[in-house]
């Protein structure tokens, strides 16, 4: 798609574009916003006539249509297991076109998961394409609001993740994992404006304490030069800064000597962050002194103090984040730059430096095309009626997202609720409200309601043998300890105390709960330690029924009144915390492997 020389771009008060190259992304970010509607409708026609040979598209009897109208009448909107078969028959090596008349390079694994496993998202090499111009839109954008970053460098914590291979050879991998592997990142041309403490060798090793600590170390040797410091979530910089607090000794020595630690044992990273490593007498004796009293609070601005935002995605379940962030950073601003998923990149922020509350994305029209089911919020969404097109759609109301993706996903539900908070041109504003089904996240994790279900089930056929039951159970993420946990507050009836479950065998329920939780929960426990051990905390009897009180007196109604699954409102997690009699922890790490069920 071209840029329309006719379109005149009106800047933000006071801003200007900082180069040449900025001026024509910015242009091209009015083109697409201005023709919203019209970009949407080519986008179709062009999905579908590529793919009108596939075997998904072929059964709905297009007929070669490629308008709106037809496409809406004939082809169901879907979630994930509806095209389960579809994908398992790609996985196991079926080669005709399917889904995309395009080959399919490799699966995108999402953090969202289906009977335990993480979904696979087929895709086909065009895609990187299109994610790699959305990225190419972020800092021009910024640009306008925070002069002089091609001064300086950006101190981004990137990791990728252990891949897998399907039966048939396809890679399995995280999108980010994809994307930091790909040609378009390890290669991209020098630009002033994304200039990285952390060299390629230390975001593309696999070991997640090696590629931590080795940016950790670039990003102290480059501290004066840093302008910025981020990670994808805010999760990630959380954790940046909990492993500055574990290894600042050793970090610390490592600048003294100019020798790398022999705990990086990668040679690549060796070999490159070697170079970069002289010895720095100052530099440690500085680091020493700011990390040795244990006070963390403003930790990022007292030890790159030219940094002039942190630029992590602090929306979603990420919001838990902010105090801590707040906290560690002495309230720098905190930049949400991008909305995107493994299925399709979506859109980004036009306005970067506004609070994490009043964060918008605008969806870019080329990405794909986007409908959007109508969400009621008092939870009647079982039905699907009419999809609505991104130019229909109005402010203060909340949709469901659908997408459809030049890799062959058709009227997807992404799961994701958005709320249209402006228009930018004709290209509506959303909110991020929340992730449906999603009852407890630390970092990557989405965990359900059906799956925390069955999670304390399987635990509680531990308890059957000392006669006691489950009897009511809720839940809490707790972001305050780092790594964040998951804790479960159970009542239980112990029908014989004398012989009831000891401190061990409770200690075992919770490291059954996480063995029954999905591969992302234990991956991110056992490859990522970005999870600590799950927490039960056992309520004295007739908690629970003093929780629905309190909610009756809050306006509850005693006939529709549930037991929520999930709780953080302050008042309810003191009212549980003051009735708790025993505190039992995970002993040990959940199962998990790279290698996955296909
Ligand atoms: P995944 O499929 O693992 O790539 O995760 C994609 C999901 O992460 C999206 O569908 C959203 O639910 C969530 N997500 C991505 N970007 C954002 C954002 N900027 N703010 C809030 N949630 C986000």
């Amino acid at each position: 798609m071209c840029v329309d020389s006719s379109i005149s771009v009106s800047y933000p008060l006071g801003t200007t574009p900082a180069c040449e190259k900025d001026a024509k992304a910015l242009e091209f970010i009015e083109e697409m916003t201005n023709y919203c509607d019209n970009v949407q409708k080519n986008v179709l026609s062009e999905i579908l006539a590529q793919n009108a040979g596939t075997e998904y598209l072929q059964q709905w009897k297009l007929d070669g249509a490629t308008d709106r109208e037809t496409f809406k009448a004939r082809v169901p909107v879907v979630k994930y297991e509806d095209l389960l078969p579809y994908i398992q028959r790609i996985a196991n090596g079926d080669r005709s076109p399917i889904l995309s008349s395009h080959p399919i390079s490799e699966f995108l694994t999402s953090s969202g998961t289906s009977a335990g496993e993480r979904k696979l998202m087929p895709t086909i090499a065009a895609e990187m394409d299109r994610r790699q111009k959305l990225y190419s839109l972020l800092m021009p954008v910024m640009n306008l609001y925070v002069p002089g970053l091609d001064k300086g460098k950006g101190l981004y914590f990137l990791f990728i993740k252990a891949e897998t291979k399907t039966p048939s050879g396809l890679v399995a991998r995280p999108v980010l994992t994809s994307y930091y592997k790909s040609d378009q990142f390890k290669t991209r041309p020098f630009d002033p404006y994304n200039v990285y403490t952390s060299p390629n060798e230390t975001i593309l090793c696999v070991d997640a304490f090696q590629s931590m600590y080795s940016q950790m170390l670039c990003g102290l040797i480059y501290r004066e030069e840093v302008l910025r410091c981020g990670a994808v979530f805010a999760s990630g910089l959380v954790r940046a800064i909990k492993f500055l607090q574990l290894n600042w000794r050793q970090l610390a020595q490592d600048i003294e000597t100019g020798y790398l630690s022999p705990k990086i044992t990668d040679r690549t990273v060796r070999d490159c962050v070697s170079k970069i490593l002289k010895p720095g007498r100052e530099l440690a004796r500085f680091i020493r002194k700011e990390c040795c009293e244990g006070n963390w609070e403003g930790i990022i601005t007292r030890i790159w103090p030219n940094t002039k935002y942190l630029d992590v995605i602090v929306t979603g379940a990420m919001a838990q984040y902010i105090p801590i962030l707040d906290y560690y950073s002495g309230n720098l601003p905190k930049t949400c730059t991008m909305y995107a998923s493994s299925e399709c990149y979506f859109g980004l922020n036009l306005t970067p430096m506004v609070n994490p509350s009043e964060v918008c994305y605008t969806i870019m029209p080329n990405m794909g095309y986007f409908e959007f089911i109508p969400h009621d919020r008092s939870g009647n969404n079982d039905s699907v009626t009419e999809l609505l097109d991104l130019a229909d759609l109005e402010v203060g109301k909340e949709y469901e997202l659908v997408i459809t993706t030049y890799s062959g996903l058709c009227r997807y539900r992404v799961g994701d609720i958005l709320q249209v908070k402006s228009f930018h041109n004709s290209a509506p504003q959303f909110k991020f409200i929340r992730r449906k089904n999603v009852l407890l996240s630390i970092d990557a994790d989405k965990t359900d309601e059906t799956e925390l279900q069955t999670a304390v089930e399987n635990a509680s056929e531990l308890l059957k043998e000392f006669n006691t039951k489950v009897v009511e159970y809720t839940s809490y993420g707790d972001t305050k300890t780092i790594p964040g946990h998951y804790v479960i507050y159970w009542e239980l009836l112990v029908e014989d105390p004398v012989n009831g479950p000891s401190d061990n065998v409770l200690d075992q329920c919770c490291l059954a709960m996480e063995e029954s939780l999905n591969s992302v929960y234990r991956q991110s426990r056992v490859a990522d330690n970005s999870i600590g051990p799950l927490e039960i905390r056992v309520v004295k009897s007739g908690t629970f029924e003093e929780l629905m009180d309190y909610a009756i007196t809050r306006g509850a109604s005693i006939n529709q009144y549930k037991v929520p699954r999930c709780v953080s409102f302050t008042p309810i997690m003191e009212l549980l915390d003051s009735r708790v009699v025993s505190v039992h922890f995970s002993p040990a790490p959940p199962h998990w492997t790279c290698e996955r069920r296909f």
